[in-house]
């Protein structure tokens, strides 16, 4: 338990995934006046160093938000713009400097487009983790509109819904490092379902050859039939990784493969995300492409 650290990780794809649907979502949110609560479920620390040893020792980062950066650099590359309001939110944290430094997570995102009337809430449990995120919190200085607690997520999260506004945007992403975080995603949502129909969910997964990560694919879409709420769903596979010695699993000591593909599931979503990431999608794949397979994929349901 707690190996898990997304240091190693930070602005991979599948960070690049979901963190460029989570500025999709956000701003499309903030149209409307009224005061919208984000929660975090699984928050990690805010905001990663990518040029120090834990990011430097997995390269996650060069294979993914490097190579983006670098590839919306090229002159005469039209740039989707979904993946520009991406990097703006990105590159805000890098101000000054000609190489990416710093690499904002899913709180530091949602920080960035937050608004005065709007609030946030983390939770995060790794000890380690949970104590850089509260002091990276305390830094911001926003008070009591950012509050993080060191407590399971996935249940933490009932008692913030439904939210006194009826506005929420609510991202869960765990690190699927325990075989039950693929059912406590269906339970957690279920509840969340029933305490608040009508907000923004949005769960990232990994795609890989495992049973449990193929039927919670299938069970997010049977879950959404059955409560009758809108979903779109977009996977990014960025190939089969041609010679990955450096990837954080092998740098442990661990014969694993690398990560290569990975799922964001949106259910009530922003009404032109498909759209979106249809436009954007296309670009990002030719941009992170590693090898053979590298494919995306957009659906929508009902
Ligand atoms: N959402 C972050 C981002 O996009 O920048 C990354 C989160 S990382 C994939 C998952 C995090 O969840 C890890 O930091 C892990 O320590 C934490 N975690 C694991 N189980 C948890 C739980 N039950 N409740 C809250 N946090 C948990």
């Amino acid at each position: 338990m707690f190996s898990y650290r997304h240091a190693f990780h930070a602005g991979n794809h599948a960070d690049v995934l979901k963190h460029l649907t989570l500025v999709a979502c956000l701003q499309y949110l903030a149209q409307k006046d009224v005061g919208l609560l984000v929660a975090d479920t699984h928050a990690g620390t805010g905001i990663y160093r990518l040029d120090q040893e834990l990011a430097r020792t997995s390269g996650e980062s060069e294979r993914g938000i490097v190579r983006l950066a670098a590839a919306a650099r090229q002159k005469g590359q039209p740039v989707p713009a979904a993946v520009q309001a991406y990097l703006n939110v990105v590159q805000s944290y890098n101000l000054g400097h000609d190489s990416l430094r710093h690499y904002p997570g899913s709180p530091w995102i949602c920080q960035t487009l937050l608004r005065a009337q709007d609030q946030l809430k983390l939770f995060e449990v790794h000890p380690t983790d949970a104590r850089l995120l509260e002091r990276n919190v305390a830094d911001l200085g926003r008070g009591k509109q950012i509050e993080l607690r060191r407590s399971d997520g996935f249940t933490g999260l009932r008692a913030l819904l439904p939210p006194p506004t009826r506005r929420a945007l609510v991202l869960i992403d765990p690190s699927y490092e325990l075989k039950t975080d693929y059912a406590a995603v269906l339970d957690c949502l279920e509840d969340a379902l029933e305490r608040f129909p009508t907000g923004c969910y949005a769960v990232w997964y990994p795609v890989i050859a495992r049973p449990e990560s193929h039927s919670l694919a299938r069970k997010l879409k049977t879950l959404c039939a059955r409560v009758q709420r809108p979903w779109a769903l977009a996977q990014l596979d960025v190939g089969q990784t041609v010679a990955s010695g450096r990837s954080a699993e092998v740098a442990r000591g661990q014969a694993r493969t690398p990560l290569h593909a990975s799922a964001v599931h949106l259910i009530n979503p922003p009404y032109a995300m498909a759209e979106q990431w249809r436009n954007a999608l296309p670009w990002v794949c030719a941009a992170l492409k590693e090898g053979p397979g590298a494919q995306w994929v957009v659906e929508q349901g009902p």
